[in-house]
């Protein structure tokens, strides 16, 4: 693997040298101009003068072959968007799939995202769409039985399979088991997921109270219980488990999250496209000691998986609904979309420090966005469009350079050509 300096990058509002030697950070030096290595030790040296240099993103709840569904349930609720959602992914193809996910994984890398956790069909043709691509995929095998018991047993035996086949993989893809949601997969099969992740040491993905009626009908369901209640009545929950939106919770609920330190992926724009809600409990949940990390949802939902975009609403609405312009200080902010989301997956990525892996991006600055004595950070969220990201690093190697992705125009129209079948 080649050696790369990335000389004179704007890094925390300070001038400096990153040395990445085998996919890791080697060394952040203050610039001196006009240093450089001596030609024996064959860095690639990229200037930086016009760049400042981030974590990449890590968008920690994605369904990635949605990317061609984009616009297919405008202006309707969530129930019935899901509705038909299930009706249009019943004629998918592992096919659509890989074309689907290469689609979803340009996207990604254009907007700066070099991790993704995935939830969806057909995972091997996700995962070699992602591994062409140079990003780093978590995929799940996805339990949803539709609450049909011999259904769940085939899924399990599946799951199982595909398990095993993981113990193969390379190392820069995670295999996860997903359980789609407490409405949609019988609770022996809940049960058996926490059960077979806490036995061989996987995350468990799971979508936890996106709506008011997935809490009310689990009430009426389960003797009065919350979803977050019941999960833990049925001993789901540890810092293993990621969960989804997390959007409806009660103060206990919050307290049993933080308690057991899970995950909570807050996926604002798919929540406020759906009207499913917007008053997540970032403090409460952060307080209480959970997790908070940030996910785009598929674009089914949110229509897009700009990062950039999801972190600026966010903050946003959790300034609007709690009236309060503190709310969401910029560094925690910019942790739920980085550092927040290695944690959740245990990598060893999401900040820029000596020792860690090299998963980074680099951001042009010479724009009006930046022409500003502010933090290049509060430009980067609150002014700037993904656009102005010019050039992302993953594992140490360049997936795209000065915004060209290799094969661009192939993904794009292989992509169509895909979906001209489907529908
Ligand atoms: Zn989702």
């Amino acid at each position: 693997m080649n050696d790369i300096l990335l000389k004179n990058a704007l890094f925390e509002d300070r001038r400096v040298d990153i040395y990445i030697h085998d996919g890791i950070i080697a060394g952040i030096t203050p610039s001196v101009p006009g240093t450089f290595p001596s030609p024996a030790e064959k860095y690639e040296t990229v200037d930086c003068s016009s760049k400042a240099v981030l974590p990449s993103f890590i968008n920690m709840h994605t369904h990635a072959a949605m990317s061609m569904m984009r616009g297919v349930g405008e202006d309707i609720n969530f129930h019935e968007w899901l509705a038909r959602i299930w009706q249009i992914e019943s004629g998918i193809t592992p096919e659509y799939v890989y074309y689907a996910t290469r689609l979803a994984c340009l996207e990604m890398i254009k907007t700066g995202t070099a991790t993704f956790n995935d939830q969806y069909w057909h995972m091997p043709q996700a995962r070699k769409a992602a591994l062409e691509m140079g990003i780093r995929p978590v995929l799940s095998y996805v339990l949803c039985d539709r609450m049909n018991p011999a259904e769940s047993k085939i899924q399990i035996r599946e799951c199982i399979r595909h398990y095993e086949e993981s113990l193969k993989w390379p190392e820069k893809s995670q295999f996860v088991i997903s359980v789609h949601a407490i409405y949609s997969v019988c609770e022996e099969a809940i049960v058996w997921a926490a059960g077979f992740a806490a036995e061989h040491g996987l995350k468990l993905h799971v979508h936890l109270s996106e709506t008011e009626k997935e809490v009310l009908d689990c009430k009426a369901a389960h003797n009065g219980m919350t979803p977050v209640e019941y999960l833990e009545s049925l001993g789901f929950f540890s810092p293993d488990v990621i969960a989804a939106h997390s959007l409806w919770l009660s103060d206990k609920d919050v307290e049993i999250l933080g308690r057991h330190g899970v995950n909570c992926v807050h996926n604002i724009n798919s929540n406020l496209k759906l009207t499913s809600g917007y008053r997540f409990r970032y403090n409460e949940l952060r307080d209480a000691g959970a997790n908070v990390c940030l996910g785009t949802d598929g674009c089914g939902s949110s229509n897009n998986l700009d990062m950039l975009e999801a972190m600026k609403t966010a903050a946003m609405v959790q300034k609007a609904w709690r009236e309060d312009a503190t709310a969401m200080p910029l560094n925690e902010l910019f942790a739920t979309g980085t550092s927040n989301g290695a944690r959740a997956l245990g990598l060893n990525s999401g900040s820029l420090e000596v020792g860690r892996i090299a998963d980074l991006m680099l951001v042009d600055i010479d724009n009006w966005n930046f022409i500003s004595t502010a933090p290049t950070l509060a430009n980067f969220i609150y002014s700037a469009h993904s656009d102005c990201i010019d050039s992302l690093m993953c594992n140490g190697r360049w997936i795209m350079k000065n915004r060209m992705v290799d094969g661009e125009r192939d993904i794009i129209r292989d992509a169509r050509k895909v979906l001209n079948t489907i529908y």
